[in-house]
């Protein structure tokens, strides 16, 4: 009887200790949480740095001038915003520049139509090439194509993208872009077009990478871009009628060996375990042909301006956050692979981490991806995002592009998932400007940050 009682008094104290040891928010933190988002709501520095980079900086291409000059605003920007620790690790990349580009239908109606390169494209030389247009209506139906069927002609592969909340009808419509120009090769093609990967019917082309830049050579594809929607349409019809269409293309793109972009990486040091890392990202690169407003000079905004009010608005943090505003995604997520390789060391203790790459629009889901029987746990991080009318999501998170890396590495993430159904009107467009951000969405983002950061930084739980 007497075991019985000390053993019961030590099962207690088990319970007790196990309790004290999963530390999920208390009642006050959920509290503040809620607080600090109601409180976001009104302010306007997220939008204000977006405002800063697109105009300050404007386009910043991987690798190129202006995407050092981005990197430049950054350590600026952090440093006077008060971050610690801010510094930029540099890594080298080829890099791709567009030249000019035309494309004239030369028969049976001449006419001039609006293409833009695909990143990574060859060039056709300074004369272009000229042949006639064979269509496909997918990806697919160009590599059931004979070998050699198009020997001297332009394939074109038109496939409409669907616009959904979620961008899932990217991934689908995206696989003619990454492919096409690959295929067109081997089926003995001149040069390819494809009907611009986006959702917009603007007569805007939509650029984006082929094949991902790694430090190994890319094998060569032909000439390849993409057609403005309603250019699309056009040569649409006109092959519908039977009719021979003969294309004059000219792409002058180049890619030099050697470049060098690089992470930007800002912290608020923690103050009771410094060494767990509470991870904070954006791209800070974007494509050349507009300012990247919502690709990712929002993810920027959102992001610096939830850590700086948490800097100012809350007492130290427990744990660090960090900031990264990575180099070089747009061309193929080089920026997050690098940061994995030179952090190996530390991604164990990388408690969870998320990316805002989807524009400025809204959030409407809170997602994880935790480890067995975390995933409660995990989710107690969106409660001010559900405050903010956020549904929960599930547990299949990717946590943003240049997380793949370490998720692969098992860093717990989540995404605050955004309102994409106009995103891909702007994306990889020369239409992906300031004016298209509203500001009291881009705050709503800032405050849904912001109440996860806050709730990250200062509980004592774990997700993996
Ligand atoms: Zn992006």
């Amino acid at each position: 009887m007497r075991y019985l009682k000390h053993l019961s008094v030590l099962t207690l104290g088990l319970i007790l200790a196990g309790h004290a040891l999963a530390q999920g928010p208390t009642e006050a933190q959920l509290a503040k949480s809620e607080e600090l988002a109601r409180w976001a709501l009104e302010q306007n520095l997220g939008y204000e740095i977006v405002e800063s980079l697109t105009t300050e900086v404007g386009a910043r291409l991987a690798g190129t001038e202006a995407e050092e000059r981005a990197r430049q605003w950054a350590v600026t920007k952090l440093k006077k915003l008060g971050f610690k620790n801010v510094r930029v690790e540099h890594f080298d990349l080829p890099v791709w520049e567009r030249g000019l580009e035309r494309a004239e239908i030369l028969a049976p109606y001449p006419q001039a139509l609006v293409i833009t390169s695909l990143g990574g494209s060859t060039s056709t030389g300074h004369q272009g090439v000229e042949g006639d247009v064979v269509g496909f209506s997918s990806l697919a139906a160009l590599k059931a194509a004979d070998a050699d069927t198009l020997k001297g002609k332009i394939a074109y592969i038109g496939e409409v993208m669907t616009r959904t909340q979620d961008g899932s009808g990217y991934g689908v419509a995206g696989a003619k872009r990454r492919e096409a120009a690959y295929v067109a090769k081997e089926k003995g093609a001149l040069a390819v077009l494809i009907r611009s990967v986006g959702t917009s019917s603007h007569r805007f082309a939509h650029t984006g990478q082929m094949r991902r830049v790694t430090s190994q050579p890319i094998p060569d594809g032909v000439p390849a871009a993409a057609l403005a929607a309603p250019d699309a349409d056009q040569l649409e019809r006109i092959l519908a009628s039977g009719k021979t269409v003969t294309l004059h293309l000219l792409l002058t793109p180049e890619t030099r060996p050697a470049g060098r972009s690089g992470n930007v990486i800002a912290e608020i040091p923690g103050k009771k375990k410094p060494e767990e890392i509470v991870l904070l990202g954006a791209h800070l690169d974007s494509w050349d042909m507009a300012t990247g407003a919502v690709d990712d000079g929002a993810g920027v905004g959102i992001v610096v301006a939830a850590a700086k009010h948490l800097m100012d608005e809350t007492k130290r943090p427990e744990r660090t956050v960090r900031v990264v505003l990575f180099g070089a995604e747009e061309v193929g997520l080089v920026g997050g692979k690098a940061y994995v390789e030179m952090h190996k060391d530390e991604l164990k203790n990388h408690v969870i981490a998320s990316e805002s790459d989807f524009g400025a629009g809204r959030i409407w889901r809170f997602e994880t991806r935790a480890g067995e029987g975390r995933v409660a746990a995990a989710q107690a991080l969106g409660h001010g995002v559900r405050m903010l009318g956020a549904a929960p999501g599930g547990n299949a998170a990717s946590g943003g592009p240049d997380l793949l890396f370490m998720r692969g590495e098992g860093v717990p993430v989540v995404t605050l998932k955004q309102n994409g159904w106009d995103y891909f009107d702007l994306h990889h467009t020369p239409n992906d400007t300031l004016d298209k951000i509203h500001p009291a969405d881009l705050a709503h983002n800032v405050a849904a940050w912001l109440s996860f950061v806050y709730l990250a930084a200062n509980t004592g739980e774990y997700y993996r």
